[in-house]
């Protein structure tokens, strides 16, 4: 059986005391015990995150990591120093890091090995443009970020990977894919690991869908065959809307 997560990823939001106020109201709130849920505060914010969450259901991610184990890379955080704090997961490849920071899929593949050099596991982000979406390519970009970053991959690896598909279109717009639209790329990306791998191992992935989730489409989207989660950005800065979309399940 594949796992339901909920991910909420803060991006550059709360600072130390606010991150505090909000683990510490997300803690008074009943959440289904089946799904698993994360957050992913910045990296000033781990740490005190992860300590007052230790004992509850929830977990903390990282929203990037550099791929070297260290060395001269002002700014940058690597694997070994997430895990020497207790992180375990790290989130990559997404689309605003794409974008803003030039990540391309040849370091994302260096930063998926350095995450499971050091026993991490992974949410690995990708999505098309509209106008890859307009001109009917979406299947063919998604694809090849997939296996671009990760077909290098032995199958063993796979039981640390999270997929998440996130049309850039649909973050932090509004505008939603549709439960159908959802779908369709869902059964896409699982097919093309089962062309890769195997069936039973694409029945293992858990593949979250992002891009505007809020209470109010979280159930028809997760209602889906193969939509086993989300990722949640800007809802998930909101206590009450971030436990509705994972009592959505
Ligand atoms: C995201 O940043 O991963 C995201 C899905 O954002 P939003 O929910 O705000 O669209």
């Amino acid at each position: 059986m594949r796992k339901q997560i909920v991910a909420g990823n803060w991006k550059m939001n709360n600072d130390y005391v606010d991150s505090e106020l909000l683990v510490s109201k997300l803690l008074e709130q009943h959440i289904h015990s089946q799904t698993e849920v994360i957050i992913a505060p910045p990296f000033t914010s781990l740490l005190c995150s992860s300590n007052s969450l230790k004992g509850s259901q929830i977990t903390v991610a990282a929203q990037n990591m550099h791929f070297a184990e260290n060395g001269a890379y002002t700014g940058e955080i690597s694997a070994g120093m997430l895990k020497s704090i207790g992180v375990e997961t790290v989130i990559l490849g997404h689309s605003e890091r794409r974008a803003y920071f030039n990540e391309t899929d040849a370091i994302l593949a260096k930063k998926v090995d350095s995450a499971l050099r050091n026993s991490m596991r992974i949410i690995f982000c990708f999505g098309e443009e509209l106008t890859d979406r307009k001109s009917g390519n979406e299947q063919a970009i998604v694809g090849s970020q997939i296996k671009n970053a990760l077909f290098h991959l032995p199958a063993s690896e796979w039981e640390h990977v999270v997929l998440a598909y996130e049309p850039v279109w649909a973050i932090g717009t509004g505008e939603t894919a549709s439960p159908e639209q959802a779908q369709d790329m869902h059964a896409f990306i699982r097919k093309t690991v089962e062309n890769k791998y195997s069936s039973e191992l694409a029945d293992e992935v858990s593949i979250l869908y992002g891009g505007s989730v809020k209470p109010a489409n979280a159930k028809e989207i997760f209602s889906k065959a193969d939509v086993d989660g989300g990722l949640i950005g800007g809802a998930a800065l909101d206590v009450a809307q971030f436990r509705s979309i994972i009592n959505a399940f």
